[in-house]
């Protein structure tokens, strides 16, 4: 594992306070942020931004969308293994692909970025929206908005959907492709030797690679 020192990390990124505001315009200073986390490498940029400007997240891994279970927990190691680096506190939702798979019935033949993720997403972040709330988080933000294969509309929709009922947590919409993060990311996977996934996660995403290779 890799470590930075603070300035090492960021040393190319300018201070920008005003970098993570949320939709009405102001800072997120000492609100609670939950972190719903999809992978290592769509993490940790975002959670160093995160430390950065003085926000220490808790990182909630909820993604019973990855298929088989090994690959599963690969991705689950790649991430624990970084955070502990960090010293940043990681929780794991239950994982339950049968239940993900029930919820998708329907949409099995959907294309990425249609319906099925769309669901999936609402899924993954309904799930981080209760625990946000069951333990006093206010914000609740996530890596998939990092990816640039997802489309972030898809994923703020989920978002905002996912919070409906649990009203004391907010969806923090942040964009975390910009500020210099989408480079990062890319830095931080070789330096770390993350794993580095070549679907996103389900079935029918591992399907669609092996046609394609
Ligand atoms: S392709 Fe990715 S986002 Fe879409 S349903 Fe599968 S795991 Fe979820």
């Amino acid at each position: 594992m890799v470590s930075f020192s603070f300035y090492q990390v960021f040393g190319e990124m300018k201070s920008k306070r005003s970098f993570l505001l949320l939709p009405d315009g102001t800072e997120v200073g000492r609100r609670r942020v939950l972190l719903h986390s999809c992978c290592a490498p769509c993490s940790a940029a975002i959670v160093e931004c995160l430390l950065r400007h003085g926000v220490r997240p808790t990182v909630f891994f909820s993604n019973s969308n990855i298929y088989p279970d090994e690959e599963y927990l690969i991705r689950r190691r790649e991430i624990e293994r970084f955070l502990a680096s960090q010293e940043v506190p990681f929780v794991e939702d239950e994982y339950d692909y049968a239940h993900w798979r029930q919820t998708m019935r329907g949409l099995e033949g959907e294309p990425e970025r249609g319906s099925r993720c769309s669901r999936c997403f609402r899924y993954r972040l309904t799930r981080a929206a209760a625990y946000a709330a069951a333990h006093g988080f206010d914000l609740l933000t996530t890596t998939l908005a990092s990816s640039r294969w997802k489309n972030l509309e898809q994923i703020n929709a989920a978002g905002c959907e996912a919070v409906e009922a649990f009203p004391s947590v907010t969806f923090w919409p942040q964009n975390w492709r910009k500020g210099g993060l989408q480079e990062r990311r890319n830095e931080l996977l070789r330096l770390n030797g993350f794993y580095n996934q070549q679907y996103c996660g389900c079935e029918f995403s591992a399907e669609r690679l092996q046609k394609d290779t």
